[in-house]
């Protein structure tokens, strides 16, 4: 009976790691399209799993393409850095 209990505890264990594998190397394409939407501070914890899979936008300055998350927004336009997003 004991055997039975490490048995089921295994299998319990086997699952939990494929299911962590799976989510650290499968990136979800789901996320893809919110991420502009969602706070940045869920968007930058997935940044570092899903890493170029993240909604591409353009600076209105000087068009250099960044990660949604690290985008500057200011008046309904979006700038690459603050420097960016100050000047006149
Ligand atoms: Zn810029």
């Amino acid at each position: 009976m004991r055997l039975l209990m490490w048995l089921a505890l295994g299998v319990l264990v086997i699952f939990a790691l494929r299911k962590k594998a799976q989510s650290a190397f499968q990136p979800t394409g789901r996320q893809q399209q919110g991420a502009a939407e969602t706070d940045t501070g869920q968007a930058d914890s997935v940044n570092s799993v899903t890493g170029n899979a993240e909604t591409m936008v353009c600076c209105e300055r000087c068009q250099l393409y960044i990660p949604a998350s690290e985008a500057v927004l200011r008046n309904d336009k979006v700038f690459c850095c603050a420097a960016h997003a100050d000047q006149p």
